[in-house]
């Protein structure tokens, strides 16, 4: 067997949520679990995450999913329905639903449903992505008060700078305003927010890749936060090679030795969700001890510095990213995001659960 394994911390995860309650101990938590619980599986992460107040999912499916695995929870469809006849799979199954936009409220106002479904409203406050216009909620709201499709609605909306310097005022601003008086719960803050922004924690908080033991910020690193990693992706040394001075490795030779250089050449490469912009000096833990990569990573093998390491052989164990190794570092080296790390680990890499 290929010695490439992600590790799942239901530990972990259940540490992170009750970091979130400590945070924002008035809220309820919509544990956000959408792209398969950022790579954590879908399953898995709400098993350890039974005691969420409910889970956001990005599709239908994913809903049915949970409700057959006997979840009662308040369960989100983060992006609404894309069509009229998800709605009456959702009413029946007591899903609720996102409404960002026009077409969705004629969806609701045209489909015979089973029962009355739950909505969360979203204003566009500034994110420019989703969600009606601060100037046209109140009267999506009216029209969806007004139908008898519609049981109790939440007020919502999503911050673009929330990990930023810009930080939340300017939207939080916007939403307070435009919501004056509105009597409904709120939900706004994603992780970001529920660490750094008290203020916008309201009802429901939805909080995704502080679950799962990242960082949302750049300047600071998850355990700070008190956060544990919740993925392990580990594999072990398959070949050991000496360089002299001159001779490069893998393709493009783009890592070229100056001096005597050992290599250990890991069993985990691009095709299984590693990134191949990581450049050399991407950091990786070797038996425990903290090591580089060199050279281009390939589709199923990468390589790593021995050279201060002698005692590292074929077969010493290897972290990618882990405990030893946060995840947002070996991002931050390959020009990207934790989260897009975990949510990209390939359906090839098993996948065992830990402690
Ligand atoms: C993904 C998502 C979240 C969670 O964001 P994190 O930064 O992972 O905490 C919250 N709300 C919405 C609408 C989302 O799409």
């Amino acid at each position: 067997m290929r010695p490439l394994i992600a590790t799942i911390h239901p530990g972990a995860l259940r540490h992170n949520l009750d970091r979130v309650r400590q945070c924002a101990p008035q809220s309820r938590i919509l544990a956000v679990v959408k792209a398969n619980a950022y790579g954590h599986g879908l399953e898995r992460a709400c098993s350890a995450l039974a005691a969420a107040d409910g889970f956001a999912v990005l599709g239908l499916g994913e809903a049915l999913a949970l409700r057959m695995q006997g979840w009662t929870q308040t369960i989100l469809l983060l992006e609404g329905v894309f069509a009229a006849e998800e709605l009456v799979l959702a009413a029946e199954h007591g899903i609720a639903v996102v409404v960002h936009h026009d077409r969705q409220i004629e969806m609701l106002a045209h489909t015979a449903l089973p029962r009355p479904l739950a909505v969360f409203l979203k204003m566009n406050s500034g994110m420019n992505r989703l969600g009606f216009a601060p100037e046209n909620y109140r009267s999506a709201l009216s029209r969806l008060q007004a139908m008898e499709n519609v049981a109790d609605i939440t007020l919502m909306t999503h911050f673009a700078t929330a990990d930023e310097d810009g930080g939340i005022a300017e939207q939080l601003g916007v939403f307070n305003a435009a919501t004056a008086g509105l009597g409904q719960a709120r939900s706004l803050a994603n992780s970001a927010a529920v660490l750094r922004h008290a203020s916008s924690h309201a009802d429901w908080v939805r909080p995704g890749i502080m679950l799962y033991g990242a960082s949302p910020f750049a300047d600071t690193s998850a355990a700070e936060f008190g956060l544990q990693p919740a993925m392990t992706l580990q594999s072990e040394i398959i070949a050991v090679q000496q360089l002299a001075p001159g001779q490069g490795v893998g393709y493009g030779q783009q890592f070229v030795a100056e001096q005597p250089t050992r290599l250990g050449v890991v069993a985990c490469g691009y095709a299984d969700g590693y990134p191949r912009h990581a450049p050399t000096g991407t950091p990786v833990a070797i038996a425990g001890r903290m090591t580089h990569t060199l050279g281009r990573v390939s589709m199923d093998m990468l390589c790593v510095d021995l050279t201060a390491l002698p005692e590292a052989n074929v077969g010493a164990p290897v972290e990618l990213w882990g405990r030893q190794v946060p995840v947002d570092d070996v991002a931050r080296a390959a020009g990207t995001v934790g989260y897009e790390l975990l949510c990209a680990v390939a359906p090839r890499v098993p996948v065992e659960v830990g402690e």
